[in-house]
């Protein structure tokens, strides 16, 4: 039986529950777009990061390790919307996926001592979903709205004066004789998170009042988010083992929680149960995950710019096509990482390798000149 939006919606006594379900929800409207495969290093949500997700996910701003910048300002914005007795401004959290904005949203409720509810933006098919949602916030609460780029236009519209004056209008009848009543709601906190700020429509961007961008972690912070979650799961693990782990999860700490896992399996299974810096490369190889944390994907797709495009620029949808994947989650999932470390550039003419990528895969370096002469030396040839 197909769910409909409103039991989608989970109420602060599920708030846990809440999160999870609106994650796979999530998940399966990503991958149905994504068409991403589940592999170890995937940004995406899994069903098997369930299990234990809850254990680990931090659940206070001391807890929640690195983003310094953000979690400075967040304490700074809570602490004075607490001491004025005030309901905190709309928060929008954006980057890349798995790096801590539904978990930052839970924690934002915590710390102001309010409830959570939890939707994404394509949950919310209907003007009526989204009225049936707000009525139901108490004073002050968190509304999370995920992937808020997502919500339809028509949504936007309900959503504007329920942001900026906690109104919505209720329509009754249609046609002429239509009449709009303003029903007030609660005051409330709409946390809106999303991987792409930059398809917000300018109007919904404008009525949040704290803009915060997440980074990808550093690989320090990643050893002491895998340290932490180790020790919440009982999981034996030597300092380089978490820094081997740390180092190859992409900045995100979504993977490294879940290679955290996998390698616990291989311990386990081959090793005496311990992660050590040995047990952690031996696993990670079996993945098929190199020393920077780069899959095969990673790889195919800094090969084909460089086999097949002469290093760039290669405009983005021509890659896709290339190696068979869609441009959307070339540019969500993978490209962050990928310019991260310098190997890849995003020029205004299209993608380009750059030279530590040709170093990385072992091929030999050619500028654009070294191109452009040996065409110039065949040019010649077919001259004389
Ligand atoms: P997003 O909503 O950005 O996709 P999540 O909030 O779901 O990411 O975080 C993914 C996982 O990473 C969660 O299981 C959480 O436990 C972990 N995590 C994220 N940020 C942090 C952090 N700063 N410190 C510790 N663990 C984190």
């Amino acid at each position: 039986m197909k769910k409909n939006n409103a039991d989608e919606y989970n109420d602060n006594n599920e708030e846990i529950s809440g999160l999870v379900y609106s994650h796979d929800n999530f998940s399966e409207d990503f991958e149905s777009d994504y068409g991403e495969e589940m592999r170890v290093v995937s940004t995406e949500y899994q069903d098997d990061d369930s299990n234990e997700e809850l254990s680990i996910r931090p659940k206070t701003l001391d807890e929640y390790i690195g983003q310094e910048k953000v979690k400075e300002n967040l304490k700074i914005f809570i602490d004075a919307a607490r001491q004025r007795g005030e309901t905190l401004d709309h928060v929008l959290l954006y980057g890349p996926p798995g790096l801590g904005k539904t978990t930052l949203s839970a924690i934002i409720a915590h710390e102001m001592g309010v409830g959570i509810k939890t939707t994404s933006g394509p949950a919310i098919e209907k003007q009526g979903d989204l009225i049936g949602m707000l009525s139901q916030l108490s004073e002050g609460d968190v509304f999370f709205i995920d992937e808020i780029h997502r919500l339809s236009r028509v949504i936007e519209e309900v959503l504007y004066p329920s942001m900026e004056d906690f109104i919505y209008d209720l329509i009754i009848g249609k046609g002429p004789a239509a009449q709009s009543i303003p029903i007030k709601l609660p005051k409330f906190t709409l946390v809106g998170a999303t991987t792409r700020a930059g398809q917000l429509s300018a109007p919904l961007r404008d009525r949040f009042g704290v803009i915060e961008r997440l980074e990808l972690y550093t690989a320090e912070e990643l050893a002491i988010i895998v340290k932490r979650s180790a020790s919440i799961l009982g999981i034996e693990i030597e300092e380089d083992g978490a820094s081997e782990i740390a180092s190859r999860s992409r900045g995100t700490p979504r993977i490294a929680n879940r290679i955290l896992r996998r390698v616990r399996d291989f311990a386990q299974v081959r090793a005496g149960g311990v992660i050590t810096r040995e047990v952690a490369d031996a696993a990670l190889n079996r993945y098929e995950i190199d020393e920077l944390g780069l899959d095969s994907t990673d790889r195919r797709m800094l090969e084909s710019i460089i086999k097949f495009f002469d290093g760039g620029p290669v405009g983005l949808d021509t890659l896709a096509a290339t190696i068979g994947e869609e441009a959307v989650t070339l540019e969500d999932v993978y490209e962050p990482f990928l310019m991260q470390i310098g190997f890849l550039n995003r020029t205004p003419r299209g993608r380009c390798a750059t030279r530590g990528a040709y170093e990385h895969l072992g091929m030999a370096y050619k500028t654009r000149d070294d191109f452009n002469r040996q065409t110039s030396f065949f040019d010649d040839d077919d001259k004389k």
